[in-house]
């Protein structure tokens, strides 16, 4: 149970088979202007690693790419809009197929309008984590313990989140619209980096 901190590329063949939890840092919500500064994934066996990228980096990570690519792996992700986005803008790879815990909550825990990663952790896991280090300064040259702890925790839970929601959203009868939702994420992010970022092009007005 550790979290492990690369630089520019995830070393080869460490992680197990099977879906991984993934979540990314920025320098802020504009993807095109806020880089991407750190992206975290773990195989849900108890390590997270962390790869960070350098202000001029060139974003090339062959390791990382092909793991974020491999139509074999599931990527789980909270709130998979933002990180999908920031992804195909600076390494240039369609993460997918993915499955997003956000929208799992919002098709399931239709009792409360509290879909934020704290929450689940929280109702459906029963642990408290911190979101203290959320906006910070991803960008410096060192990482504060506390940043990356919080960094961590964002995809710690992820690979159990998942089991859960598999579960309400078979209960529900939701699973096909669930996964509906997923398929249609990536273009969701091109949306956003198109230009249509909070625009609902299905609305009427
Ligand atoms: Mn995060």
């Amino acid at each position: 149970m550790s979290v492990y901190l690369h630089e520019e590329d995830l070393p080869a063949g460490i992680l197990a088979e099977g879906p991984v939890a993934v979540d990314t840092e920025t320098m802020g919500l504009i993807t095109a202007r806020d880089r991407l500064c750190l992206l975290q994934i773990s195989d849900g066996r108890g390590d997270e690693h962390l790869i960070r990228f350098g202000r001029d980096s060139d974003y090339s990570a062959p390791n990382l790419r092909a793991v974020l690519a491999d139509p074999a792996r599931v990527k789980l992700f909270h709130y998979a809009r933002f990180d999908l986005a920031a992804i195909s803008h600076y390494l240039n790879v369609v993460a997918t197929p993915l499955f997003c815990t956000k929208i799992a909550s919002r098709l399931t825990r239709t009792y409360t309008d509290r879909h934020g990663l704290k929450e689940l952790v929280k109702e459906m896991l029963g642990t408290d984590i911190s979101k203290q280090q959320q906006s910070s300064d991803w960008g410096g040259p060192v990482l504060s313990e506390a940043q990356k702890d919080y960094a961590a925790s964002d995809v710690r839970y992820l690979h159990r989140l998942h089991a859960e929601f598999v579960t309400r959203l078979e209960r529900e009868g939701r699973t096909k619209l669930a996964q509906a939702c997923f398929d249609f994420l990536p273009h969701r992010a091109d949306l956003d980096l198109a230009g249509w970022p909070e625009v609902d092009i299905f609305g009427h007005s």
